[in-house]
């Protein structure tokens, strides 16, 4: 969040008659067909939530591609399984799709960005101090750095956030050979050529989850959620602009053609084009100086907390606001959550300040998250208040979607010229990392139990962000 250039010294809250969000949104017509009906808080882009393990597969012998520079350590390892596997996929899939056959990557690179520097990519790239991965048109390689990078990514998500990381840039060495297929040529904008990387790679990542993948098996629950969470890692710094020379996207974008891919397979990858992404792409730039300054996060206090509310009571036009109150407090008729709760027997939100400010503070480290974690948490009890009054239930199957997309919509308010607090770059982003987070409330219900299907959770905070919250009590109505 930023601040806006018009600041009211009050923090009281205010009524504002408004429309009725809720109330009169909820019909549903029995037996027609919702064009997101396959969204549901057990399904993960169609697929069953499952819980099995994630990572590399026991006992299956290693892929033997050769690697320039190897160490033949852990990491390498990790990474020529995941090409193996990557080049099975579009062995079987680029004839069946595109009618094209695959062409394997001709040279795969280990190196230690903190190591002896290795001239890549015909020639023309240093790899000393570059903590990346990426793949060469000019000679059809691939590199990684062994050295940070993939520890990095391994140690925060995951084994298979390096098979993600890799299926991405595997994905420009499809879109490179499909060429006019894929709709590319020297002209297109990194941010459409980004955006096709990350659908691929969501395309091979689903072959995974169906258990397709000789060295690698994922989840569909907490595997899926630790993948998708990765974006939030690998987005581009917030503030900058998709139109930027190699734009990748912030995390909100890339979570979508992630997703995209994982649903709609690699056909649909290659559709991306210009104007789509024009149509909804949201990385932006920051507001201003002050806002860039403070890398787009206001800090957790409770006047911030206040003005969050009035917020919230201003779009949700309650006419009988929750209370706000701290610290944490138990509650006779639902489960004392945290960092904040909803007590639906005396309508009230309350927080715990302290824990709040650590979700709300991101951290060298990559402890907190930033202001909208934070925020985005108390929005999600508040609206519990809103469901209530709508006499929509606080702890049915779809409670922890239907707060999701809610607290979307609140979102997406704010990105309004208000009076105190204004949506900034980044925040959508750090939206995504929460909800995917085990812990989040944002897609839980009352008693914070959250909707199973991460995958799920993040749709459907899109949609709230994207259609209002008329579409919230549609699409996951009772
Ligand atoms: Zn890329």
């Amino acid at each position: 969040m930023s601040t806006a250039g018009r600041r009211l010294g009050s923090t009281v809250f205010a009524l504002v008659a408004a429309i009725a969000l809720l109330s009169n949104c909820s019909a549903k017509v029995a037996g027609t067909a919702s064009p997101l009906g396959q969204l549901d808080p057990g399904s993960a882009g169609g697929m069953p939530v499952n819980t099995g393990q994630s990572g590399p597969r026991p006992g299956v012998p290693d892929a033997t591609l050769p690697v320039v520079n190897t160490d033949h350590g852990e990491m390498d390892r990790l990474a020529v399984n995941t090409i193996s596997d990557v080049d099975d996929y579009w062995t079987d899939q680029l004839p069946k799709v595109f009618g094209r056959q695959f062409q394997p990557a001709a040279t795969l690179t280990s190196y230690d960005s903190d190591g002896a520097n290795v001239r890549v990519c015909a020639g023309r790239e240093n790899t000393a101090g570059v903590v990346n991965a990426f793949y060469c048109n000019l000679d059809n390689s691939v590199s990684w750095d062994r050295g940070e990078l993939l520890p990095t990514l391994v140690q925060n998500f995951g084994p298979l956030a390096v098979t993600m990381v890799l299926a991405h840039e595997m994905g420009h060495a499809i879109q490179t050979q499909l060429g006019p297929l894929s709709g590319v040529n020297n002209a297109t904008p990194s941010i459409v050529l980004e955006q096709q990387a990350d659908c691929y790679a969501g395309s091979f990542m689903r072959s995974v989850a169906e258990g397709k993948a000789k060295h690698f098996q994922m989840s569909t629950g907490d595997g899926l959620n630790k993948v998708l969470a990765t974006t939030f890692f690998v987005r581009d710094d917030p503030g900058s602009s998709f139109k930027g020379k190699s734009a990748h996207g912030n995390a909100f974008d890339r979570v979508f053609a992630f997703q995209t891919g994982f649903t709609d397979g690699p056909k649909r990858c290659a559709q991306i084009d210009v104007n789509e992404i024009n149509s909804r792409i949201t990385e932006t730039a920051f507001r201003n100086d002050e806002d860039a300054s403070q890398n787009g996060n206001v800090p957790i206090t409770v006047a911030n907390l206040q003005i969050v509310a009035k917020a919230l009571g201003d779009v949700f036009a309650k006419a009988a606001p929750p209370k706000l109150v701290t610290p944490l407090a138990t509650c006779a008729d639902a489960k004392t959550t945290s960092p904040t709760a909803y007590c639906p027997a005396t309508d009230t939100v309350s927080m715990d300040v302290a824990k709040l400010k650590v979700i709300g503070t991101p951290t060298k480290k990559g402890g907190g998250i930033g202001d909208f974690a934070a925020f985005g948490e108390v929005a999600s009890r508040y609206v519990l208040s809103v469901q209530k009054a709508a006499n929509l239930p606080l702890d049915d199957a779809n409670t922890g979607l239907r707060t999701a997309c809610l607290v979307g919509s609140w979102g997406a308010s704010m990105k309004k010229e208000t009076d105190q607090l204004v949506l900034s770059a980044g925040d959508l982003d750090e939206a995504v990392a929460e909800l995917l987070a085990p812990n989040s409330l944002i897609a839980a219900d009352v008693n914070g139990k959250p909707a199973a299907s991460g995958f799920a959770r993040v749709e459907a905070f899109r949609i709230g962000f994207l259609q209002g919250a008329g579409t919230c009590t549609q699409q996951f109505g009772n």
